[in-house]
C-alpha cells in the first residue's frame, strides 16, 4: 500500500522490536530500517542523514519517519484521545503530518506541538527548505539549549511554507500495554498519567 510513501524506521543498534517491524512491512510497499550507532543526543544530525538519504537514494514524494522506541497508535485508543487514527497519516496532504507523540512521563511530547518522532514529509517541501533541516536551537548566550531539533525544523518548515497538519498519535514503548486490535494493529491503552 501507499506506493508513493517511504517509511523509515531511525534504529539505534538494537533490533526493532517485531511489532513496529509487522506495521511497517504490511502496511507500506517501501519500507527500510535504518541502523546507527549514533549517541541519542546527536539526533537532530541522525534525522538530517536520514533526509539526505531519501532525497539521494529514492525517488518517492514522502518520507515517513518513525522512530524506533515508538509505536503506532490504532483506532481504539485514538478514539479514545479524540484523534485520528495513525493510517490517516499516510492519507494527509500536508506538506508536514505528524503524530501527536506521548513523551515517557505518559504526558504530551513538545506540548502538543510538532514531533519529528513520527511523521510524514513531503520531498517537495524538503528540497526547497534551507539545510540543516534539524537543529537545536541555543539559547541567546549559547550556554543552553533552547529547544529540541522538533521545534526548529517546525519553524524552517513554516518559513517555507509549509502545511502543518497533526494527525493520530503514537507512544513510546513501555507507556502503556500493547495489544493488536481487531485488524491486527498494535493498540496502546494508556494509564491515568495521560494530560496535555
Ligand atoms: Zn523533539
Amino acid at each position: 500500500m501507499f506506493p508513493a510513501i517511504q517509511v523509515v524506521i531511525l534504529a539505534g543498534p538494537r533490533a526493532v522490536r517485531p511489532e513496529l517491524h509487522a506495521w511497517s512491512s504490511q502496511l507500506f510497499d517501501h519500507h527500510t530500517i535504518r541502523h546507527d550507532d549514533w549517541p541519542r543526543d546527536a539526533i537532530a544530525v541522525r534525522r538530517n542523514r536520514l533526509v539526505q538519504w531519501f532525497l539521494d537514494e529514492t525517488d518517492r514524494a514522502w518520507l515517513w519517519s518513525i522512530d524506533d522506541d515508538m509505536i503506532p497508535v490504532g483506532p481504539e485508543a485514538a478514539r479514545q484521545l479524540g484523534t485520528a487514527p495513525t493510517i490517516a497519516l499516510a492519507e494527509s496532504d500536508a506538506e508536514v503530518a505528524w503524530c501527536r507523540a506521548v513523551g515517557r512521563d505518559g504526558r504530551l511530547a513538545h506540548r502538543g506541538n510538532y514531533s519529528a518522532a513520527c511523521c510524514k514529509l513531503s520531498r517537495r517541501l524538503l528540497e526547497r527548505m534551507a539545510r540543516p533541516w534539524f537543529a537545536f536551537e541555543l539559547k541567546a548566550d549559547g550556554l543552553d539549549v533552547a529547544s529540541c531539533e522538533c521545534a526548529g525544523f517546525a519553524a524552517s518548515a513554516r518559513a517555507a511554507g509549509a502545511s502543518i497538519e497533526a494527525v493520530g498519535i503514537v507512544a513510546h514503548a513501555g507507556i502503556g500495554a500493547v495489544a493488536p486490535d481487531a485488524d491486527g494493529r498494535p493498540v496502546v491503552r494508556f494509564g491515568e498519567q495521560w494530560g496535555t
